[in-house]
């Protein structure tokens, strides 16, 4: 069988020369590369960012003019690596999330490769904590309880799209409605939460299995213990996303985090829409006047300790972890790739023979810059530099 494309690099699990032959969309073979090439390209996973608000000026939170704009969202996330995404749709009323649910199903129908990378929705909201602090920057009234009914609802409108939601399990019907979510093939994050332990708990039982940005979406001060976080943190049914973007969260909280969580801490961009676009003030919908820094921090203009979102793709958040010592290149590819596959389909691994090729080539030079080269998805070359 002829090859449509062969990769040789690298191997990201243990920097091994590596040859991959791709056929008809999908990986035909992985074997040891002979030869010279460079020391310092590797092969890996595409990535795959399960949080994904906005990018590159444009925002799956607005209605847009014009749908087809939001194709490139997906275009230049494919110039980042990141072969496949969720659009994630935060806290709005019901209405307004039919709006946007349909805005992406009708966004897949009429571009392609749209279609291919959007993964599936991301429901953040609404029913997360009214509080102040854990409710982050939700607009406080639409915060509602958690209703099965809005969800079964709006899965219809998506026509079964909706891959995950973010909920908070304080509210009393929690339990059950993390047991239809679960039943419905639907991922439970808790995230924006004030919940006690005891609802935390009761939440994993009941078949919550993550947590999203932890240490974020949380209250500036809380009791020392017992607190959600510690709850979070102790409990070894939830895996944990984080927004490594050096500004979210610190470094040493990202070490902490990565000892607890081990193999189930994974990476999420939680980008905007201002993220991909040139440093400068602008004029934001959530925050209004904002100012995004050439080293990618999105603040109030009026106060810098503020933050206004994160600006930063899934291939800085591998670069920083990498810069920062925090993880090893397998380790930082595979919290960017592998591990938010594997939440949703647990026998996902890297290089399988018979999978489709959505892969990437990457340089990672001394000073561990993680850069894009090549982005593969379905087998075809989407990007090359
Ligand atoms: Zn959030």
């Amino acid at each position: 069988m002829e090859n449509d494309l062969t990769l040789i690099g690298r191997s990201y699990l243990n920097g091994k020369p590596l040859e991959i032959n791709i056929s008809n969309g999908k990986i035909s073979a992985v074997k040891p590369a002979s030869g010279i090439f460079p020391e310092d390209i590797y092969i890996g996973p595409g990535l795959f960012d399960i949080q994904v608000n906005g990018y590159a000026g444009l925002d799956y939170n607005e209605i847009q003019k014009n749908l087809i704009d939001l194709a490139k969202i997906s275009k230049k996330l494919y110039e980042q690596g990141v072969t496949s995404h969720f659009p994630t749709i935060i806290t709005a009323s019901p209405d307004q999330f039919s709006k946007l649910i349909h805005q992406v199903m009708q966004l897949r129908e009429l571009d392609e490769l749209a279609k291919e990378s959007i993964a599936g929705l991301h429901i953040e909201g609404p029913f997360i904590s009214p509080e102040d602090g854990p409710r982050g920057a939700h607009p406080r009234e639409h915060v509602i309880q958690p209703n099965w009914g809005l969800i079964e609802n709006w899965q219809k409108e998506a026509e079964g799209l909706i891959r995950m939601i973010t909920f908070s399990p304080e509210w009393e019907n929690s339990v059950q409605f993390v047991e239809s979510c679960v039943k419905h093939g639907i991922l439970v994050s808790i995230g924006h939460t004030n919940a006690s332990p005891k609802q935390i708990v009761d939440a994993v039982r009941a078949g919550a299995s993550l947590s999203t940005h932890l240490g974020n979406g949380m209250h500036p001060t809380l009791a020392r213990h017992p607190n959600y976080l510690w709850s979070q943190l102790a409990e070894e049914g939830l895996s944990a996303t984080i927004i490594a973007d050096g500004f979210h969260l610190p470094r040493e909280v990202i070490k902490v985090f990565k000892k607890v969580k081990d193999k189930n801490l994974i990476l999420v961009s939680d980008s905007v829409s201002l993220a991909g676009m040139p440093p400068g003030d602008y004029n934001s919908p959530i925050g209004g006047e904002v100012t995004l820094t050439s080293e990618g921090k999105l603040h109030l203009s009026s106060n810098p300790k503020i933050l206004a979102g994160s600006a930063m793709n899934l291939r800085q958040g591998v670069t920083f972890l990498l810069k920062n010592n925090l993880a090893t290149i397998q380790e930082a590819w595979e919290m960017a790739s592998i591990r938010p596959y594997q939440l949703f389909d647990k026998g996902f691994d890297s290089f399988m023979v018979g999978e489709n090729a959505d892969l990437v080539v990457a340089r990672i030079n001394i000073d561990k810059h993680f850069q894009i080269l090549k982005t593969i998805k379905n087998g075809t070359v989407v990007y090359s530099t």
